[in-house]
């Protein structure tokens, strides 16, 4: 039997994280995950593979598409799948690998095997092993929801994790749900060829996002080719003949040659032995935590997907260096109002704070300061100019509630507002704050500007 001060359930962004500030503060730490390598589902079959695909597939665009306006002439432009998805996954290794170097790094034990709470204190192994840990923190995260009536087959109907290894590209994918996978996902496909429909419950795509920004992006994504079909429920898709039938309420049936499965994701809480020591899980399976992020077990800790809020890798990494901070030191904080959430399309679209939608529900008053990334001179050198910064203030005073960036690269341009929510900045600090020219950074400054009706270049 090993002995630990700290077993990390779960090896992604919450648990590895969790792992490393656990040793950075003198634990024993080991970290258990059931998948061959270290990472979870970000680095292994999320964030990262998709966003190694966005890439290439917007290269594949722009050669086929964008570098004749740029003076660039290439000839007849072609697609390698197949060298597309071997440079996914060597993304993927690089990374992974570089997890398994950080835990050694950190003298962590990893265990590559299934585990589940044994007796109090202890984590059993699927390999045999038992090991015992003053403190454990679950980090299981969350897998793909099923839809009832969708026949998931991994080949033509399936979730995001087979939607980034096609062997071919579909003449025409159906996704169901315009969220964070459905519009990625999408757009990967949609530029490498394939006809998309995209069919949503709701009026709107990506829903709890700012409504504008949301109606902007979904004219631009419509313009390149999406083709969105909302108030859609979807009730049953299945195979048929050499391809799919997706069938929703009220409309005819779509006939398509695959079908991608984006409808949210769900905890993974069930058999690891939590109910058997008296934690506490929702109806929707997501683990009940304190401020502490304790269970109603003492000594279980839960962090991340499995405990609710937003599923992105980087709230759980905060929740999984507060709740190891608070192990060790008594102290440790994440500020969920200053959670950013990027959607990595082209434009990309970046948020923090409250919608409009939001304030006006709370009813506080507040001023909007919008600028258009056509306004700036960096955005008309690189030829996108979609989009725009808008920043919500509060009316009296005019301290940040809400910065929503729909344009290039706003999942980087988010960082600044982010930073300046943390310190409670009003529009005005950013406005007073000196910006490189010629940058796409000069957007967040100028629409800080038109908080108060004085953005110089519009
Ligand atoms: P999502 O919650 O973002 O979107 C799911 C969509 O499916 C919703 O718009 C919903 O209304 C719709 N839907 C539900 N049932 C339906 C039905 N029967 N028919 C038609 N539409 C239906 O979920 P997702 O896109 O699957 O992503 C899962 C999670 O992963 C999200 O919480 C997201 O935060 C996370 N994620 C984040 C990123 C990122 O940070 N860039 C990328 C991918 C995923």
């Amino acid at each position: 039997m090993s002995q630990f001060d700290l077993v990390v359930l779960g090896g992604g962004p919450g648990g590895y994280v969790a792992a490393i500030r656990g040793a950075q503060l003198g634990l024993s730490v080991a970290c258990v995950d059931e998948n061959p390598v270290f990472g979870g589902t970000c680095l292994r079959v999320g964030c990262i593979p998709s966003k190694a695909l966005l890439e290439s597939s917007e290269k594949f665009e722009a050669a086929s598409k964008h570098l004749k306006a740029h003076g660039v002439t290439v000839g007849p432009v072609s697609l390698d799948l197949a060298t597309m998805m071997k440079r996914k996954e060597g993304v993927v290794k690089a990374l992974t690998g570089g997890i398994a170097a950080l835990l050694k790094k950190n003298k962590i034990t990893g265990f590559n095997t299934r585990g589940r709470l044994g007796s109090k204190g202890t984590v059993v192994l699927d390999s045999g092993e038992t090991l015992t840990a003053k403190h454990i923190i679950v980090a299981t995260g969350t897998r793909s929801a099923d839809l009832p009536g969708v026949e998931i087959d991994g080949k033509n109907i399936v979730t995001s994790t087979e939607a980034l290894e096609f062997k071919t590209v579909p003449k025409h994918l159906v996704v169901i749900g315009a969220g964070f996978i459905g519009l990625e996902m999408g757009s990967v496909w949609s530029r490498l060829g394939s006809k998309v429909t995209v069919l949503e419950y709701l009026d709107r795509i990506l829903p709890g996002m700012d409504q504008e920004t949301a109606l902007a992006a979904q004219k631009i994504f419509k313009k390149q080719g999406l083709d969105f079909q909302l108030g859609r429920r979807v009730t049953a898709a299945r195979k048929k003949g050499r391809g799919c039938v997706v069938e929703s309420e009220g409309h005819d049936p779509i006939t398509c040659d695959a079908v991608l499965l984006a409808v949210g994701r769900v905890p993974v809480s069930k058999d690891l032995g939590l109910e058997e020591l008296g934690v506490q899980i929702d109806k929707r399976g997501f683990i009940i935590v304190d401020e502490n992020y304790g269970t109603a077990a003492t000594g279980v800790f839960a962090i991340g997907d499995v405990i609710g809020g937003p599923q992105l890798a980087h709230k759980a990494e905060e929740e999984g260096v507060a709740c190891v901070e608070r192990i060790v030191t008594g102290y440790g904080h994440v500020n969920y109002g200053a959670i950013p959430g990027v959607v990595y399309t082209n434009p990309e679209i970046a948020s923090v704070g409250s919608t409009q939608e939001q304030l006006d529900e709370a009813g506080i008053a507040y001023n909007v300061g919008k600028f258009p990334f056509r306004g700036n001179g960096r955005a008309r050198a690189i030829n996108s100019v979609e989009g725009y910064v808008k920043i919500l203030a509060d009316k009296t005073t005019d301290r940040i509630l809400g910065v929503h960036i729909l344009g290039a690269h706003a999942g980087d341009l988010i960082a600044e507002a982010v930073a300046a929510m943390e310190f409670g900045a009003t529009a005005e600090d950013l406005a007073r704050t000196s910006h490189s020219h010629p940058t796409l950074a000069e957007a967040v400054k100028e629409a800080a500007l038109a908080v108060d009706g004085r953005a110089l270049h519009f």
